[in-house]
Order: structure tokens, then C-alpha cells, then sequence
């Protein structure tokens, strides 16, 4: 009985030191565990930059205007026109 105590904590060990290793390939290869990036979600969110007011949306959830091949993202509508009305002038 103890014998097989012994062997799964000897397997867990194991187990444990090899997701080590696999988090470290990972790392090297420029890639980031999906076991970190899943625990600090709002900050790894990348925001971009409204145009006209100059605050930080996350693209999932702002106003989006593709202009020269480019897309902006916008805050509220109300900047939204406003970078539109830019556009035209
Ligand atoms: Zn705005």
C-alpha cells in the first residue's frame, strides 16, 4: 500500500517538473503558457488609442472605422463622427 502512495507522489513529481519544462519551451520560443496569460486577463488585453480623444478602448468593445488601410478605434460615436468629419475636410 505505501508503495503506491510513494509512486504517485513520485508521478506527480514527475508530472509537475515536466509542465515545468513544456512552460519554459514555451517561453523561449517567444510564446506565452496559456496558464499565465489566463490569470491576468484585463491587463493583457492590448488597448489602442482613440484618435480623436486620446482614450484607451480595448478594439473587442470600441467604435471601428477603417480609414487608409488602417483601422481606428474609437470611444463613442461621438468621436467616432468627429474623425469622420476630420476625414472629409
Ligand atoms: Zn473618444
Amino acid at each position: 500500500m505505501l508503495r503506491y502512495v510513494l509512486l504517485g507522489i513520485l508521478l506527480i513529481l514527475i508530472a509537475r517538473a515536466f509542465w515545468r519544462v513544456i512552460d519554459g519551451v514555451i517561453e523561449a520560443a517567444g510564446g506565452r503558457p496559456a496558464r499565465v496569460s489566463s490569470r491576468r486577463t484585463p491587463q493583457a488585453v492590448r488597448l489602442v488609442r482613440d484618435p480623436v480623444c486620446g482614450t484607451h478602448v480595448a478594439p473587442s468593445s470600441a467604435l471601428q472605422v477603417v480609414a487608409d488601410g488602417r483601422a481606428h478605434h474609437f470611444c463613442s460615436e461621438t468621436c467616432r463622427s468627429e474623425f469622420l468629419k476630420q476625414q472629409r475636410a
